[in-house]
């Protein structure tokens, strides 16, 4: 096994030195006041042993990286239904973007786009009376952390500032794609993307898709097949409409949020999650990718 802990530290250093260009995201208010020098990164191998680095203890706010546990609960659940109400192609188009769904008749590209998770959120609120607290069991069941929650404060100022997830739902519900009240939606949606984590409780709920669905207690969450959907899924739409530049450069299966995380998995390999909040251009955290991109370069372990 590769010597995972002096790896992680030689990241940390090149990370430092580079300094990748990047601006912590502001359109959230609550967001904004992340000092931006945190980094923090976490990697659990499928043996179990756990290396981490820099701040992987801090908790921060996952975001968007809250949707592969949205549609992960869905298929644990109610599975299939799900695919005539959102796609499984990648956008290629920004993560909050309106311009597909018109063409697309209010059916959103895939659950990693705004759209498509806002879709997965009111698919969820149709099956539980109190669905916020289904959510965070499932996460807490599945991260092994009891204590999971979101945080308030930033759920509250993405909640104010929400116009364009609005002007979605608004759209899709015109289309018959939402069928819960638009203001319950957004109000369950950005508590989920609010969700805080630490690197090491990021890369071991993400342990699920290293495992083929599989809980550390060998409890099959998910069936094998659904676990490789979202793992491709992962793959192809969990960067936006920087998917391919990220399978180029990472070859890993994994998701990034505004908060400045992503998790990634190597089916049967490892999985790890990084934190650094500013983001390159097109919304992924410019040192976390850097960092991925070093860590299977180094180790010559993309999925490729
Ligand atoms: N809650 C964020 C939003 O809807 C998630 C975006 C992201 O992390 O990419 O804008």
């Amino acid at each position: 096994m590769p010597d995972y802990q002096a790896i992680l530290e030689e990241i940390h250093a090149k990370v430092v030195a580079e300094r990748p260009e990047g601006r912590v995201a502001s359109y959230i208010p609550g967001l904004a006041k992340i000092h931006p020098d945190l980094f923090g990164m976490h990697l659990l191998t499928a043996e179990g042993e756990e290396f981490s680095v820099g701040d992987s203890d801090e908790t921060f706010s996952i975001q968007s990286i809250t949707k592969v546990l949205l549609i992960s609960m869905v298929l644990s659940t109610q599975g299939r239904k799900i695919w005539s109400r959102v796609g499984v192609e990648p956008s290629g188009d920004p993560f909050n973007s309106l311009v597909q769904l018109e063409h697309e008749r209010g059916i959103p590209r895939n659950p990693f786009i705004n759209s498509g998770a806002l879709v997965v959120c009111d698919f969820l609120m149709s099956l539980y009376d109190d669905p916020l607290s289904e959510f965070l069991n499932f996460v807490r069941r599945i991260s092994g952390v009891p204590d999971i929650s979101f945080d308030r404060f930033v759920a509250k100022s993405e909640r104010k500032v929400a116009y364009r997830n609005l002007a979605m739902l608004n759209f899709m519900k015109d289309f018959g794609n939402i069928h819960n009240d638009i203001i319950a939606v957004i109000d369950f949606y950005c508590a989920v993307c609010s969700i805080r984590m630490s690197c090491g409780e990021l890369a071991r709920t993400f342990a699920l898709f290293m495992n083929h669905g599989k809980l550390g207690n060998g409890e099959q969450i998910l069936s094998v097949r659904r676990a490789k959907r979202i793992n491709a899924l992962m793959l192809t739409c969990g960067f936006y409409d920087e998917s391919g530049e990220f399978a180029f450069r990472v070859g890993l299966p994994g998701k990034s949020g505004v908060g400045g995380g992503i998790a990634a998995v190597n089916p049967g390999k490892y999985s790890v999650a990084v934190w650094s909040p500013p983001l390159n251009e097109k919304g992924n955290s410019a040192a976390g990718c850097l960092a991925l991109e070093l860590l299977t370069d180094i180790t010559g372990t993309s999925i490729f």
